[in-house]
């Protein structure tokens, strides 16, 4: 049921430093950047917080630059510009899959990668992509600045090493060597939070990643050695099935979650054979 929206502050710094200040003397506040996941839980009266600071004005946020062989993609990029850079094209056009299937066009037009990232929201579509890509997660109060790799972004459901005063300035996506491959399975083909989704990369070593199947997105290590000491694929889709845990949710029953990696696990390397 909606709720009537309280009072709110917005505060708009000028500068990323600005805004940095601000999280450290005048916090907590939420920072805001497409505000696609905010505005529902405003819309709905679940947001507890009142007090937010607006990053979408920040230029220092912005851009999709190559950085050292891979990329390195400012906090503020939308999933449609990500869909259109040619750079990421090229690199990581397994993340291209994934930003074309966020919602809608107009959500895509102001939903942001690290909005999507900072959501922590374990059925979030870009982020098995960034975990077989190994991405790094660049972090930035008014002190200093620190580099996660993703794959210790997250601490559990909806909960991540990122504090009050720190803002995510950019994702880090190091060169990418082998087939990629996504698939998100959903209710409907658009407009579908999923049921499933899964990224994947065939190089030396075998990368495999899961959203929508635990707390938070995974990585599945014992289908991933198996692939790579050359196990067939009878035998990884076993594995896989004993590594995935997924639960009964509105979405889908824990079983049917299961039999659907297994079956994309299959997927992926037929089609990438
Ligand atoms: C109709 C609809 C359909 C959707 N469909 C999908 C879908 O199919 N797949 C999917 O994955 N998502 C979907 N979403 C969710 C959402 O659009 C994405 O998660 C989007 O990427 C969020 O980006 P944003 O910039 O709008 O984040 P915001 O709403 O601005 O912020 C989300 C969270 O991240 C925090 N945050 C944002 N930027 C930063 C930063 N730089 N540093 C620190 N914290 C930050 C905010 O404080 C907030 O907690 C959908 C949303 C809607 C409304």
């Amino acid at each position: 049921m909606k709720t009537a929206v309280t009072p709110l502050t917005l505060l708009q710094p000028g500068t990323l430093a600005d805004a940095l200040a601000m999280l450290r003397d005048e916090g907590p506040l939420v920072p805001l950047a497409g505000c696609t996941d905010v505005y529902v839980t405003l819309n709905f009266g679940t947001q507890p917080a009142t007090r937010f600071v607006d990053l979408w004005g920040l230029d220092e946020l912005r851009g999709i630059a190559e950085m050292d062989g891979g990329v390195r993609v400012g906090a503020l990029a939308t999933h449609t510009e990500l869909q259109r850079s040619p750079l990421i094209r090229e690199r990581l056009p397994i993340l291209v899959d994934a930003c074309s299937q966020v919602g809608g066009v107009q959500i895509q037009n102001r939903g942001t990668l690290a909005g999507n990232v900072a959501n922590a929201s374990p059925a979030g579509d870009t982020l098995p992509v960034l975990a077989v890509a190994e991405a790094i997660v660049v972090l930035r109060s008014a002190e200093d600045e620190r580099r996660v790799p993703f794959t210790g972004f997250y601490t559990g459901y909806r909960a991540t090493v990122m504090r009050p005063d720190e803002l995510i300035v950019a994702i880090e996506i190091p060169r990418v060597d082998g087939a990629q491959w996504f698939r998100k399975v959903g209710t409907r083909a658009a407009q579908a939070i999923s049921k499933v989704v899964m990224a994947c990369v065939r190089g030396d070593q075998p990368r495999v990643a899961l959203g929508s199947v635990a707390p938070t997105v995974v990585r599945l290590p014992g289908t991933e050695a198996a692939l790579a000491r050359g196990a067939g694929i009878d035998e990884a889709r076993r594995i896989l099935m004993d590594e995935v845990t997924p639960i009964d949710d509105l979405r889908s029953t824990a079983d049917y979650r299961k039999r659907v990696c297994a079956n994309l696990l299959a997927r992926w390397w037929t089609e990438t054979s």
